[in-house]
């Protein structure tokens, strides 16, 4: 790739040496490797418009990469220009109901200048290291999406370089086809330069009720009332095994567990916090413990889980993510099912999400998820070690095709191995439309090809 026609038009950091390709060529999945020709690191919005214009001239290819904690090689480019989107990092000025940022902005910079100021964006998600443009890429989702839907949902406009260069903003009142196909898009149409998110007033501090469930049926019955009646701001929860030995199953002897649900409610005060009553009529199994900490603490909550991770070696590991959205009726039978099947020693150094959700909040055309009041998301984020991750992959592929017959989604920053039918599946009567903005804002083909199969 000529680096010097792009050298002359470019203000950022180029650079085509192999330590720096190789640097960038995985992902947190680290399943799949994909070498770039060229990393090239905007200064400016501008930057990204000079490279998307010159692929368009040479017939490169452009792929973006935010924090690449997705797990596809969603954010990898194979022998293409990769945009390090991290370079656009400018922050403000804080708005007292909203914020333009850069797209490459990690959401936990930003929460610490906006909780300064009294404020925060509706919807976070666990981990505070990924960026702004990363997320609504896909559509971050949060322990607040019960009240606020994604993240994607709560955007008021964005600035984005479409795949044929034009560097233009989109909102619901402008550009509103552009705006709609950006979110949770995938990078597919345009690249994210800016973003304007809304921002809400939050109190200082915070109490969490710790509860454990022994039985899935009394939680979902609990999760109808707890998100019908929105007592609590922040709603958790996890699917934990108690390993109870070895069983036989087939020729072999495999570890089994019996399973319970940790839950994790949360309520916001300013001083004053809410007392235990706020749990009655709430069929848990044992109250664990009550947290009282600053907000700020609280956003960062999963950071010490992550330092661990990474501590004892879980973070390099390989990591076939794999969250789905369950319509409500048939997602105990599914969690049971799966989770009967699933060996509990594949858990260690990752852990099993449980995250019940109101289904209407989350409104952007591309973000698919069944219909109903209340939905429920799932998923099994392990750490694979080598010899194991094609043992693994077989069963949550499995997994991952049941969900889909029971009318389920998947969450796409995970493990993929989607062909053309199952991605047609999965927009379902939003595929025609997502052709055909694909072949209208991005009509040579060039942003982020490979993970999304939108041709036979
Ligand atoms: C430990 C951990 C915890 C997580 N917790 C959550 C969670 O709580 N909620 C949740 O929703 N997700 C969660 N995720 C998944 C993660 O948030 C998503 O993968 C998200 O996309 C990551 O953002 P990123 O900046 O790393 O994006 P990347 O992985 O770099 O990119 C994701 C996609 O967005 C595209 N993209 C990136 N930047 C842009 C841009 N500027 N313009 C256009 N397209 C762009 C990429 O091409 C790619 O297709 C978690 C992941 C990890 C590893």
């Amino acid at each position: 790739m000529p680096i010097d026609k792009a050298k002359s038009r470019f203000k950022g950091y180029l650079s085509t040496d192999e330590e720096t390709l190789g640097s960038l060529s995985t992902d947190f999945g680290r399943l799949v490797r994909k070498v770039p020709s060229m990393v090239a690191v905007p200064a400016v919005a501008l930057d990204v418009q000079t490279m998307v214009q010159l692929a368009n001239e040479e017939g490169w290819t452009v792929s973006t990469r935010g924090a690449s904690h997705s797990q596809s090689g969603q954010s990898l480019s194979e022998g293409g220009i990769l945009l390090d989107m991290q370079g656009l990092n400018k922050i403000g000025p804080i708005e007292e109901d909203s914020v333009w940022v850069d797209a490459g902005v990690a959401w936990g910079d930003l929460v610490e200048r906006t909780t300064e100021r009294g404020l925060i964006p509706p919807v976070l998600t666990n981990n505070l290291n990924v960026t702004v443009g990363g997320t609504v890429s896909m559509a971050g989702l949060g322990v607040a999406s019960h009240r606020y839907g994604t993240q994607a949902d709560n955007v008021l406009a964005l600035e984005v370089v479409t795949g044929v260069g034009d560097l233009v903003q989109c909102s619901p009142e402008e550009n509103r086809e552009l705006f709609d196909c950006t979110r949770c898009g995938l990078g597919q149409f345009s690249v994210i330069t800016r973003v304007k998110l809304k921002l809400r007033s939050v109190l200082p501090s915070v109490r969490t009720y710790y509860l454990l469930y022994d039985d899935l049926g009394s939680l979902m019955e609990d999760q109808t009332r707890i998100l019908h009646n929105q007592k609590f701001d922040f709603v958790e929860g996890w699917c934990a095994p108690c390993v109870q030995g070895l069983k036989t199953f087939g020729e072999a002897r495999v570890p089994f567990a019996e399973w319970f649900y940790p839950v994790h409610l949360t309520v916001e005060h300013g001083g004053t916090a809410p007392s235990e009553s706020i749990l009655a009529g709430l069929n848990f199994y044992r109250h664990v413990h009550t947290e009282d900490v600053a907000l700020s603490a609280y956003v960062q909550r999963l950071e010490p889980v992550f330092q661990m991770w990474r501590e004892s070696g879980g973070w390099n590991l390989a990591h076939p993510w794999m969250e789905v959205i369950l319509p409500w009726e048939r997602a105990a039978e599914y969690i049971q099912g799966v989770l009967r099947s699933f060996p509990p020693n594949l858990l260690i150094g990752g852990h099993v999400l449980l995250w019940p959700c109101t289904g209407a909040a989350a409104n952007a055309p591309l973000f698919m998820h069944p219909e109903g009041d209340f939905v429920m998301g799932f998923g099994i984020l392990p750490a694979v070690p080598r010899h194991l991750v094609e043992m693994s992959v077989s069963l949550l592929n499995r997994a991952s095709d049941l969900c889909i017959q029971l009318g389920g989604k998947r969450y796409l920053s995970g493990w993929v191995e989607f062909d053309h039918d199952k991605w047609k599946a999965h927009f379902g009567d939003q595929w025609h439309q997502f052709v055909q903005w694909k072949e209208f804002f991005d009509p040579n083909g060039l942003l982020n090809p490979g993970f999304l199969k939108y041709t036979e």
